[in-house]
C-alpha cells in the first residue's frame, strides 16, 4: 500500500517535471555576459525575470524600458548576467545519479543546479532527464549575509513570492530551511537570499557560525574589516558584544528556545579611527527544535514556591546579574560537564506543572545525582552570586565575561564566595534538592545575557572554535 502510493506520486512528479521543461521560453547567448531572449506570448518581465534568476529592474535598466507593463511578442530583450558566462553544459543523468553527486562532478551545487533546471525537489531526478549545468560562479555560502525579508501574505504561495524576487522556490527553501515549501503560512517571514553580499568599506565579512541558529542555541557572529574598527550592533533588538582586534572580531548571540523560526534581523555599525562610521544589516534564520514536554507533580509543601510573585521577583534578582557584561573573555576552551550523572531533564523541555498547562520552558539541563556529589565550575571566571535563593534554592552564578554566565543550581552546600576567581573544574558546591526541586538533581545553565542557552553546546565545541 505505501509503496504503491509512493510510486504513484513519483509518477505524478515526473508529468510536472515534464510540463516544465515545455516551457516557451527561448533563450541565446547574446555577446558576451549577456543573454537575449524573445518575448513570448503571455510573458511578463518578472516571469523572465524569474527564468533567469535577475530582477525586473536590472532587464528594464538593460533595454532602456520606460514601462515595464508593455513589452511585445517578438521583442529581444537583453538579459544582463553577472561576470561573464560560459556556455553552459548539459548532461544526462543515469542510474544511481543523485543530485549532489553531479553537482561534485561538476564543480557547483545542488542549489544552483536546482535553480538552473527548476527543480523543486532535489532528491527527485530520473535517469535520462536532461540537466543544464550552469557554470559555476561560486557563492562563498549559500545564504548570504545580506539579504531582504518577505512577510508572507494570507493566500500566498512559495511559487509566488520566489516569481515576485526574482528567485526560486527551491532557493527559498534552501534560505529558509523549509522542509515543505508547501507549508507556509501568512505573517511568517522568509529570507530573500540575494545574488550578491555587498558590504559597505572597511568592513569585509559578516559570517555566522553555525550559518542557521537553532532554537535555544548560540550563534557566533565574526565580522572582518580591512582595518582596525570599533563595532557596536543588535540582533533582534538585542545589543551585542564584540571582542577581538585588528581587523577580527566576534560576538555571541543566544537564540531562547521561543525564538520564531525564521527571519531575524541583525544589524552592525564599524567605526574607523577617524569617527567614520558605516552600518551593515541583514537576517539570519532560527529553525525549529523539537521540545519534549514533561508533566511535573511537587511535593506538597513546596508548592508555595510557584506563587507568581514571588517566582517573578527572584527572576528580577537573578537577570540583573546575568546582564551585566565583563567586558574581558575569562573563559577558555569547552565547557566541562559541571557533575557526573544522568540526565533527568533536557534543555528547553516544555513543562507543566500540577497539571496546569504547558507554560514554561526548562532553562538549563538537570543531571541526577546522589546529594553530596561534587560539582564543579564548567569553566574559569568570577564568582557572581553564591546564596541561597527560595526557588533555585542554594545557587553559585559564575560570570565568565563578554556577558556569558553559567548557573548550579539546588545546591546542598555551597563552597564558594561570590567575588572569588574560579578556574575550570575548581568545586563549588554540592549537589542537593533545595529550592523549587523534586528530588537531588543539579540544574545547570548557561546565560547569554538574560538569554537561556543549550549548555551541552558548550562542552561539545569550544565557543568560539
Ligand atoms: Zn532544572
Amino acid at each position: 500500500m505505501m509503496l504503491a502510493r509512493g510510486r504513484r506520486a513519483f509518477l505524478c512528479l515526473l508529468v510536472i517535471l515534464f510540463l516544465f521543461s515545455a516551457q516557451p521560453l527561448e533563450a541565446a547567448l547574446g555577446a558576451e555576459g549577456t543573454i537575449i531572449h524573445v518575448v513570448e506570448r503571455g510573458e511578463t518581465l518578472s516571469v523572465i525575470a524569474a527564468h533567469y534568476g535577475t530582477t525586473v529592474e536590472t532587464i528594464v535598466q538593460a533595454n532602456g524600458i520606460a514601462n515595464p507593463n508593455l513589452i511585445y511578442v517578438g521583442q529581444r530583450l537583453t538579459i544582463p548576467t553577472q561576470g561573464s558566462v560560459a556556455p553552459e553544459e548539459s548532461y544526462v543523468v543515469q542510474p544511481g545519479d543523485t543530485l549532489s553527486a553531479i553537482a561534485v562532478r561538476f564543480g557547483t551545487t545542488v542549489s544552483a543546479i536546482a535553480q538552473a533546471n527548476d527543480i523543486s525537489n532535489p532528491s527527485l531526478i530520473y535517469p535520462g532527464q536532461r540537466l543544464t549545468i550552469p557554470s559555476a560562479v561560486q557563492q562563498p555560502s549559500e545564504l548570504p549575509t545580506q539579504a531582504q525579508v518577505h512577510v508572507v501574505r494570507p493566500g500566498e504561495y512559495l511559487s509566488q513570492i520566489a516569481r515576485l524576487y526574482g528567485t526560486t522556490v527551491w532557493a527559498l527553501a534552501v534560505a529558509n530551511d523549509l522542509s515543505n515549501p508547501s507549508l507556509i503560512y501568512s505573517g511568517q517571514r522568509l529570507i530573500i537570499p540575494t545574488q550578491s553580499a555587498t558590504l559597505p568599506a572597511p568592513i569585509k565579512v559578516v559570517e555566522f557560525v553555525p550559518p542557521r541558529v537553532t532554537q535555544g542555541h548560540t550563534l557566533l557572529l565574526k565580522v572582518r574589516a580591512e582595518e582596525e574598527v570599533s563595532l557596536a550592533g543588535s540582533i533582534d533588538g538585542r545589543s551585542l558584544t564584540f571582542t577581538g582586534a585588528g581587523g577580527e572580531y566576534w560576538a555571541l548571540a543566544g537564540f531562547p528556545p521561543w525564538s520564531e523560526p525564521g527571519a531575524h534581523p541583525w544589524s552592525i555599525v564599524a567605526t574607523d579611527n577617524e569617527g567614520r562610521a558605516v552600518e551593515a544589516s541583514g537576517y539570519v534564520v532560527v529553525t525549529a527544535a523539537e521540545f519534549p514536554i514533561q508533566y511535573i507533580d511537587l511535593p506538597p509543601e513546596r508548592e508555595g514556591l510557584l506563587d507568581p510573585e514571588l517566582v517573578q521577583a527572584e527572576w528580577a534578582r537573578v537577570k540583573a546579574l546575568f546582564v551585566q557584561v565583563t567586558p574581558s573573555k575569562l573563559w577558555r576552551g569547552r565547557f566541562l560537564l559541571p557533575v557526573e550523572g544522568e540526565v533527568s531533564s533536557l534543555f528547553g523541555t516544555r513543562r507543566s506543572y500540577e497539571g496546569g498547562p504547558v507554560a514554561s520552558y526548562h532553562m538549563g539541563v538537570d543531571y541526577a545525582a546522589p546529594e553530596g556529589a561534587p560539582v564543579v565550575a564548567a569553566n574559569s571566571g568570577r564568582i557572581a552570586l553564591a546564596e541561597e535563593l527560595t526557588v533555585r534554592g542554594n545557587t553559585v552564578i559564575i560570570d565568565h565575561g563578554l556577558g556569558v554566565h553559567s548557573g548550579y543550581f539546588h545546591l546542598s552546600r555551597i563552597a564558594v564566595a561570590p567575588g572569588q576567581e574560579v578556574g575550570r573544574g575548581t568545586l563549588i558546591g554540592y549537589v542537593g534538592s533545595t529550592g523549587l526541586a523534586t528530588g537531588a538533581h543539579l540544574h545547570w545553565e548557561m546565560r547569554i545575557g538574560e538569554i537561556g542557552v543549550d549548555p551541552t553546546e558548550w562542552t561539545a565545541r569550544a565557543i568560539p572554535e
